[in-house]
């Protein structure tokens, strides 16, 4: 399958990026093509907004207790929460 629009994110790659996106740390260029698919893509918008409270929520259990989870060991949950479509909680650890 060809993509005719090289500037297209998929939804793999909205996974991929959206801790860099909430950290604002994608290039301008990035952050617009990033926005362009989360305005056409439900899925990813609800996926962003729930990936945003469960940040909200880490932080403030962060704060309470030692927490010693990587950005990558986080990133790796959201990919596996987001493959699982059937599951509407986020998998508490
Ligand atoms: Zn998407």
């Amino acid at each position: 399958m060809t993509n005719p629009d090289q500037n297209e994110l998929n939804c793999q790659e909205v996974v991929e990026l959206v801790t860099d996106y909430l950290e604002q740390a994608l290039l301008p260029e990035k952050q617009a093509q990033f926005e362009q698919h989360i305005e056409k893509c439900p899925g990813c918008d609800t996926f962003l907004e729930q990936v945003q409270q469960t940040i909200m929520m880490l932080r403030k259990l962060s704060e309470q207790q030692t927490f010693p989870e990587t950005k990558q060991e986080l990133l790796e949950i959201f990919r596996n929460w987001k493959q699982d479509e059937s599951k509407s909680d986020f998998p508490m650890i």
